[in-house]
């Protein structure tokens, strides 16, 4: 049976990037080794890692801008610290917008003071923060674009002389924006990108270097730099799909291309939340986002049957994080339209039953 996949992550990968990576998995490139039994010093593999960095420069429109991309481990959760500890020295800004940003501040605390700029915890981070100011002299901003948990995403970002650092990792490579507006993009694989165990960091490299601290060789960025991004062992596997996931796209058209499709799909569902009497969405109209749609049944009573007709209609992945309850609809970049359709017939036909 067809499944629908709107897991928040580990995420939806496109069929034709699993197929290729299974095979890779048992005979890579016709070598009759397994791209996971291979050195990562082999010329096959170097050049994986070398067309994975460039094409998530190219996918976002920095190259020959003094940016470099690396495939770092750790997850996301790393980076929290690894931003602090390679670009924190006096005072920080943190605009706080969901559950990952609050980690972020946790792990940066220490590095020097932090300065939440602005906080939506007050309503459980339904909203994004707006009319915010941002203090001068500060080391970096950090911001979060899109929040997974809470289905919230930026559409606009702040003007700050201070470096941007975002934590892209349930949006990257989802809508088009000025990339170049950023300083250091970081975002963990498994979101929109490929599988868990990797993590793509974008970083101008003149950021760098102004910290007066030692920084441990891993958690250095310059060290990665240095070294292409092969400073220890990378996660192969990850790196290999996430680049078989950045050709997918930049096949089909790249972000341009993907964006149109994601606002068809996110357009779909939210219409039906809207106009359906059945549920409710979650985070506020203005501040809603095309990935991760959050929403509620308005009588709790409904949900024994809403599941089974998400069960038999194969859709998997709906339930809402815990810290939020509901409903959650991540329609990542290999999630089809006619999924967020197969969804929104079970929507109304709850509606129809009444
Ligand atoms: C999932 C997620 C993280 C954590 O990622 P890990 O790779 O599990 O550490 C951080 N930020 C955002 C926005 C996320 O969605």
């Amino acid at each position: 049976m067809k499944k629908h996949n709107f897991s928040a992550g580990p995420c939806i990968l496109p069929k034709e990037v699993l197929a290729k990576a299974a095979e890779a998995v048992v005979d890579f490139n016709g070598s009759g080794l397994s791209l996971v039994e291979i050195s990562h010093r082999s010329k096959d593999f170097v050049a994986v890692m070398e067309n994975a960095r460039s094409l998530s420069l190219e996918l976002l429109g920095l190259e020959g801008q003094g940016y470099q991309a690396l495939f770092l481990q750790g997850g996301a959760s790393l980076e929290f610290l690894m931003v602090a500890y390679n670009l924190l020295e006096n005072k920080a800004g943190y605009l706080n917008t969901g559950t990952w940003s609050d980690k972020a501040v946790k792990e940066a605390r220490g590095f020097g003071e932090i300065v939440e700029v602005g906080s939506s915890k007050d309503e459980n981070f339904n909203y994004i923060p707006k009319g915010y100011a941002v203090p001068d002299g500060l080391d970096y901003l950090h911001l979060t674009s899109n929040n997974t948990i809470f289905g919230t995403q930026l559409k606009k970002f702040p003007k700050s002389d201070a470096p941007l650092v975002c934590d892209m990792s349930s949006d990257i490579f989802s809508r088009q924006l000025d990339f170049s507006q950023f300083d250091l993009i970081y975002a963990g694989a498994q979101k929109n990108m490929g599988p868990a165990g990797t993590t793509l960091v974008v970083i101008k490299e003149s950021i760098l270097g102004k910290v007066s601290r030692q920084i441990p060789s891993m958690l250095d960025y310059k060290v990665h730099i240095g070294k292409d991004s092969m400073f220890n062992t990378p996660s192969v596997f990850a790196v290999y799909v996430s680049m078989l996931t950045m050709e997918w796209l930049k096949n089909m058209g790249g972000i341009a291309a993907i964006e149109e499709i994601n606002e068809r799909k996110s357009q779909l569902l939210y219409s039906e939340i809207d106009l359906n009497p059945v549920f409710k969405g979650y985070a506020k109209k203005e501040d809603r986002s095309h990935m991760n749609a959050t929403f509620n049944l308005t009588e709790d009573g409904l949900k024994e049957d809403f599941d089974n007709l998400l069960k038999e209609a194969g859709i998997n992945g709906l339930n809402g994080h815990r810290s939020v309850g509901g409903y959650r609809a991540s329609m990542y970049n290999a999630l089809s339209l006619e999924s967020v359709g197969v969804l929104v017939d079970i929507m109304s036909e709850m509606e129809r039953k009444g």
